[in-house]
């Protein structure tokens, strides 16, 4: 298959790996940004084939791991409402809330969907003119142009029954937050491509040369994952830190100028919390002023909510790669994919949901395995510069 069978060829990857092997003279800790590349990363075995001194620190770049819990709340609220449609991807249906997620709403008589586009969901507006149709809007930059472009639709289309649960968030302030924290090890990144296609590469030089470090735009191949990685290792070992684009097939610097003119249309920049993480400033979008009529939130007040983590989850250290999803204790027994207790378990990008996916179990007896954070209490997060990155 074009472009696919060619990023997994055994051969160029054995040159890739002999290239980095012959490069890398110490250790070097390199974070992907993406849980697509860390999915492909754990499927592929790559960590394993790498030098023993190049780690692979798993970033928080799953969308759905990180909308906050208490957006999934809401949503949970939402969906309950009586005249209420309520459409989103699928994933998003067995995220745990506090207490239940929107399978078991649907479950008891509320009108969830799932769809595949957020247009299927303004076309269910159209034929719904009696009814509340809410899409769950939630993702990086890459699924925030067509949510704003929905919204600008039914705007330009006058449809007012259709709105939409915004929990976007952007890559670069969370690379900043991470850089930040007290104990960041982090020393290089693997971008993520898919990001930059539509954001361009202009948000990183600074990035980089501020925090000196190598930024590596990195696509989600295996042999994308060997080059971005060969790219920063060569980098590091030369003591340079610059942005390097190593999905040029796909990332152009100025990205993608429709996409980026439709986000500054109906987005504006503001903090967010990232679950498990804590609040980042300037790290999310909402609705501009001119769009606020499509904001569910302000539709429906929605108060009185009180979010209650579970208490063996350490999703929030395996987001910012303070353990392994197999170090905590609940993984593969209380924790699998069906019963999720949470996110990083339920997202088909969740570094949990990989680790179980593809057996990556840690069989060492207690004694011999890595010595770990204690488990935080269940509540609120704390803001990440207060909660180490590693
Ligand atoms: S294995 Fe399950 S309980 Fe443990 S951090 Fe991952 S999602 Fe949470």
């Amino acid at each position: 298959m074009k472009y696919i069978d060619e990023f997994q060829d055994p051969a160029l990857a054995r040159r890739l790996l002999d290239d980095i092997h012959s490069t890398v003279t110490r250790p070097w800790a390199l974070m992907e940004v993406c849980g697509g590349q860390t999915h492909t990363i754990i499927r592929h075995g790559i960590d394993q084939l790498l030098p023993e001194q190049v780690e692979l620190i798993h970033g928080p770049g799953c969308p759905v791991c990180v909308t906050p819990l208490e957006v999934i709340d809401k949503a949970l609220e939402i969906a309950s409402r009586p005249g209420v449609i309520f459409c989103s991807f699928g994933d998003m249906l067995r995220v745990p809330g506090t207490g239940r997620d929107l399978f078991q709403v649907r479950g008891e008589g509320g009108d969830v969907r799932v769809v595949y586009s957020p247009l299927d969901a303004l076309r269910i507006a159209r034929q719904n003119p009696d009814r509340e149709v809410v899409f769950f809007g939630i993702g990086f930059e890459t699924t925030a142009p067509p949510n704003a472009m929905t919204v600008h639709q039914a705007r330009k289309l006058g449809i007012t029954n259709f709105s939409l649960l915004v929990s976007h968030v952007r890559v670069p302030p969370a690379i900043e937050a991470i850089m930040r924290s007290p104990s960041c090890r982090v020393q290089g990144f693997l971008a993520a491509g898919h990001v930059c296609s539509v954001m361009g590469t202009a948000e990183y030089p600074d990035l980089a040369a501020r925090h000196r470090v190598p930024i590596v735009v990195t696509g989600f191949e295996p042999l994308d994952i060997l080059e971005g990685v060969r790219r920063a290792v060569r980098q590091l070992e030369r003591g340079e830190h610059t942005v390097e684009n190593a999905y040029a097939r796909a990332v152009r610097p100025e990205g993608n100028p429709a996409a980026l003119a439709m986000l500054a249309d109906v987005f504006e920049v503001t903090d967010r919390a990232w679950r498990g993480i804590g609040v980042i400033p300037d790290s999310g979008w909402r609705l501009s002023e001119r769009y606020r009529a499509y904001d569910a939130e302000h539709r429906f007040s929605v108060t009185g909510i009180t979010t209650r983590e579970p208490a063996a989850c350490r999703s929030g250290e395996v987001l910012q790669g303070l353990i392994k999803p197999h170090e905590c204790e609940a993984f593969g027994t209380l924790c699998t994919p069906r019963a999720p207790l949470g996110a990083t378990m339920v997202s088909s990008e969740g570094a949990c949901a990989a680790y179980y996916l593809y057996r990556r179990l840690d069989l060492r007896p207690p004694q011999a395995r890595p010595a770990t954070t204690p488990a935080p209490p269940a509540g609120p997060t704390a803001p990440l510069e207060a909660s180490p990155v590693a």
